[in-house]
């Protein structure tokens, strides 16, 4: 199997299995993003733990519902996978890293310990119009981050 096959079948794997996709009751934080390019819609809302002061504040659960394209779906997945139980810091730290690896500024191998199962759509790079479709989630979630 070509890496390129695997990364599909990674992709399709949360398309089809999507982890975490379920709003989360009483979010702390909410937002939905609308991809008009491709006609994604990507809805993020997260629960925080309650830290003691000083303490970095922690994300408990990532819950998202959507939908559109296998991107766009299949990365809003990967994201919720990775940062459920990170604090605040990580998670802005891992959308930085995805935004640069979209960007072609990183590889794949520079993040993949990072990054995880999102390094499979490394192959979205070549498509302009369909990296709006894996930013999506991201994007959301970083917006989200600013209600917390
Ligand atoms: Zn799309």
């Amino acid at each position: 199997m070509s890496l390129d096959e695997l990364y599909q079948e990674v992709i399709l794997d949360h398309y089809k299995n999507p982890r975490g996709k379920c709003p989360i009751d009483c979010p702390h934080a909410a937002c939905s993003l609308y991809n008009p390019l491709c006609g994604d819609q990507v809805d993020v809302s997260l629960s925080v733990e309650g830290q003691p002061e000083g303490c970095p504040l922690k994300v408990l659960d990532v819950g998202f519902a959507g939908h559109g394209c296998s991107i766009s779906q299949a990365s809003a997945s990967m994201m919720s996978d990775l940062c459920r139980g990170k604090s605040v810091a990580e998670i802005c730290e891992l959308c930085m890293a995805f935004r640069e690896f979209m960007r072609g500024n990183r590889s794949a191998e520079d993040v993949k310990d990072q990054l995880g199962d999102a390094v499979a759509l490394e192959g979205v790079r070549k498509f302009s119009a369909r990296v709006k479709c894996a930013m999506l989630a991201w994007e959301a979630m970083e917006k989200c981050l600013k209600q917390v």
